[in-house]
Order: structure tokens, then sequence, then C-alpha cells
């Protein structure tokens, strides 16, 4: 048996993620936040389905708690094999004539330092370098890194620009250690994200502009996720999927 451990993993797709990894045999770290209720009804919902699963409580934007995450993790007697990194922040739409300078390091602090600071833990642990029996980090990144989002979120596009390159560069860098590093690319995906801000009505108009016409589910993002951690993806890496319903 092999520990993942899933950033944000009480809701949404990280929730869906740690529900999907646990079926498939890891005994599964579910970090959260703040909301300790919501990450024990996930640990449930996997114990009773007959699964493995332990809460882990870190702010990922902060060092000191990333740290201690992943010596809870040293203590579980199992490997680290795979990390999915997705926690991540989006504030409410504004034109960058009103992005002050502290939304905008919240965002870099919790997407892209956050993203950096779990991929360093994990490769600690899983490279063969350090005796690790290797493993699988995937990235969940946005299509706005490659849209840009003008006029709404420039700083959460930009923070998903800086984990495309992360994944380019690290799965480069760790390769020949025995450590895979993907990246998946949700579009509209319905979960509590769209919650934080926006117009009304804008998840239908965004909807309306996709070549599928339909937002995508947490389950569907979580379907890629679990393949690229997988032996199927065994020659995988440095790569890209993009779930946007074809945008
Ligand atoms: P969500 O808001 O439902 O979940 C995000 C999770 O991250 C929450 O559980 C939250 O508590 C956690 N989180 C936030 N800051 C944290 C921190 N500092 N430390 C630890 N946990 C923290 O949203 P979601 O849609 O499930 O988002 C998951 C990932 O998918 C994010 O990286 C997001 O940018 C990305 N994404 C989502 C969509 C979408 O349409 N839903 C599209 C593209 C990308």
């Amino acid at each position: 048996m092999a520990i993942a451990l899933v950033t944000g993993a009480s809701r949404g797709i990280g929730k869906a993620t740690a529900l999907h990894l646990a079926r498939e045999g890891y005994t599964v770290a579910v970090n959260y936040h703040r909301n300790i209720e919501a990450a024990t009804d996930v640990i449930k919902q996997i114990v009773d389905a007959g699964g493995k699963a332990f809460a882990v409580r870190a702010d990922i934007s902060d060092e000191a708690q990333v740290l201690a995450m992943f010596d809870r993790l040293d203590h579980e007697g199992e490997p680290l094999t795979a990390l999915v990194n997705n926690a991540g922040i989006l504030f409410e739409q504004s034109t960058i004539e009103n992005l002050s300078a502290e939304r905008i390091n919240r965002v870099l602090t919790t997407n892209v330092t956050g993203y950096f600071l779990c991929c360093r833990e994990a490769v600690k642990r899983m490279s063969f370098k350090h005796g690790g029996k290797g493993g699988a980090i995937v990235n969940v990144s946005s299509a706005a890194s490659r849209l840009g989002a003008p006029g709404e979120y420039v700083d959460y596009a930009a923070s998903k620009g800086a984990v495309d390159s992360l994944t380019t560069g690290l799965s480069l860098e760790v390769a020949a250690q025995g450590i895979r590093v993907n990246c998946v690319r949700p579009g509209l995906i319905y979960t509590d994200i769209h919650a934080s801000g926006g117009e009304p009505g804008r998840v239908d108009r965004v909807k309306s502009l996709l070549p599928m016409q339909r937002g995508g589910q947490p389950e569907e993002v979580a379907q890629a996720i679990v393949w690229l951690l997988s032996e199927k993806a065994s020659y995988v890496t440095g790569s890209f999927i993009e779930l946007a319903g074809g945008k």
C-alpha cells in the first residue's frame, strides 16, 4: 500500500480525486485548510466504502505547515508515491486597475508557492536519489493559463501559467529519479470555486461559449488525474491534459 496526498481534498475536484484514488487502493491523505467537518466526511465516505484515509491539516501557502504535514506522512508507515497539487484560490472578477498587491500575492503564494513547496517535499520522499520508491505528481492548472481570463482573473491565469512551467521544468529535473510530473487543465467545472465571485449568470454565459455546450463534473477531472498517477501512464511525463469541453 502507498499514500496519495491530495491537497484541498475536502470538496470539489480534490474530493472527487480522493474518493477515486481510495477506490484504486491508495491510502489517501486528505489535506484540508479550515473545514475539518468536510474533510472528516470525505474520510467517512472512503472508510465506509472499504478504503483507507486520514486527514492532514495545512495551509499550503505556509511553509511550516507544509513541513509539518509531510512530517506527519513520514510517520504513517507507508511510502508516499502520489501527490495531487489541487488546492487553489480564485477571487472575484476584476480588471487589472483594481488588482491589489495583497490579492496578487495571496493568489501567487497559494497557487504557485504552495504547489512548489508540496512538490519539493514530495520529491525528497519519492526520489531514487533520496532512497525513495519513485512516484507521480499531478498539478491541477487551468484552461485559464492558455486563455488568460482577460478582465476577470489575470492574476489567477498567470498563477496557473506558473504551474504549467513548474510541471515542464520539474518533469525534466526528476525524470531520471523515478518521478513523473504531469498536469491537468480543467475549464469550467461545477464546484464551489465559482461561488466566490463573478457576475450573476456568469457560469451559464461561459458554458454557452464552450464547444461541448456544458461544464464538466469534478469526477471527469478526477478520472484523468487518477490515470496520470497510475501505471497505465508509466511512460507519460511532462504532459498536459485539457479538460475544458473543447475550448
Ligand atoms: P474548490 O474551491 O471547491 O476547492 C478548492 C480547495 O482548495 C478547497 O477545499 C479549499 O479549502 C482548498 N484550499 C484553498 N486554499 C488553500 C490553502 N491555502 N491550503 C490548503 N487548501 C486550500 O475549487 P475546485 O474547483 O475544486 O478547485 C480545485 C483546483 O482546480 C484549483 O486549483 C482550481 O484552480 C482548479 N480549477 C478549477 C476549475 C473549475 O472550474 N472548478 C477550473 C480550472 C481549474
